[in-house]
C-alpha cells in the first residue's frame, strides 16, 4: 500500500483517564459512523505478550523463561514481582514492545484501509504520556474529561478496586489540564446522560465525516 493511500485517511486519537467515558464514547462513535474504524493500542499491545504474541520469543530470551507462562503468555505476575525487585526491568520491558507495538499498529493501519475505512479512530490510553511519539500521526485529539471523583466511583465500582488503589492509577496518570493541552476536541463526559452523551458523538462524528 502506497504512503499517498494511507494518508488519504483521516486519524483520530481518542484518550482520556481511566473511568472518563473514553471506551464507552469509541462504542457509540463506531455505531455511529460506519466509515471509521477502531485502532485500539491497549489490544494490540497486550496482544504481543498474550499466548503466541510476536514479543514473547524475545520476552523468553531477555528474561528467562520465567516469565512465560503454561500457556505461552507474558506471566504477569512473575513480571509485576520482577519490576518490584528491579524497576529498571519496565523500560527494558518497555523498550522491547515499543517498536513491536508501532509496527502491529501500522499493520492494523493498513489491514483497517484495504478493508475500506474511511477514518481511524485511535483509543490510546496513554497518548497525553506518549504525546511526542502519537501526535504527529493525527489529524486530531479528542480527549474525554470529568471530574476524577466521577472516575473513581466509575471505576471502583466496574472493578472493585478501594478508593486508595484508584486514586493511585489517576495519580500515575497525566492530569487534566495535560489530557485537555493536547486537545482540539474535548467530550466533557460528566453530568451527561446517555442520550446526551449519544447525542454529542453522533454530533461530533457528522463533523468528521464532512
Ligand atoms: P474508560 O474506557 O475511560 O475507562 P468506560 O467507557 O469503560 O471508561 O466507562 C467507565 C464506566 O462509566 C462504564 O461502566 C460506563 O458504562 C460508565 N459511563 C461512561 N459514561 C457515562 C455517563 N455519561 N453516564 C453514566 N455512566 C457512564
Amino acid at each position: 500500500m502506497s504512503e499517498a493511500e494511507t494518508k488519504r485517511v483521516l486519524r483520530l486519537g481518542l484518550t482520556g483517564g481511566i473511568g472518563s467515558g473514553k471506551s464507552t464514547v469509541a462504542k457509540l462513535w463506531l455505531a455511529q459512523d460506519p466509515g471509521i474504524a477502531l485502532i485500539d493500542a491497549d489490544h494490540i499491545s497486550r496482544g504481543l505478550t498474550a499466548p503466541g504474541g510476536a514479543a514473547m520469543p524475545e520476552v523468553a530470551r531477555l528474561f528467562g523463561v520465567d516469565m512465560v507462562a503454561a500457556d505461552g503468555g507474558l506471566d504477569r505476575e512473575a513480571m509485576r514481582r520482577a519490576v518490584f525487585a528491579e524497576p529498571a526491568v519496565r523500560g527494558q520491558l518497555e523498550t522491547l514492545l515499543h517498536p513491536l507495538i508501532g509496527q502491529a499498529i501500522k499493520a492494523e493501519v493498513e489491514e483497517k484501509i484495504r478493508q475500506g475505512a474511511q477514518r481511524l479512530l485511535f483509543d490510546i490510553p496513554l497518548l497525553v504520556e506518549g504525546k511526542a511519539r502519537w501526535l504527529t500521526q493525527l489529524d486530531a485529539v479528542v480527549v474525554v474529561d470529568c471530574q476524577p471523583e466521577t472516575q473513581i466511583q466509575r471505576v471502583m465500582q466496574r472493578s472493585g478496586l478501594d478508593r486508595q488503589a484508584v486514586e493511585n492509577i489517576l495519580a500515575a496518570q497525566a492530569s487534566r489540564s495535560q489530557r485537555r493541552a493536547c486537545a482540539d476536541v474535548v467530550i466533557y463526559n460528566d453530568p451527561l446522560s446517555w442520550a446526551e452523551l449519544t447525542q454529542q458523538i453522533s454530533d461530533l462524528a457528522a463533523h468528521f465525516r464532512l
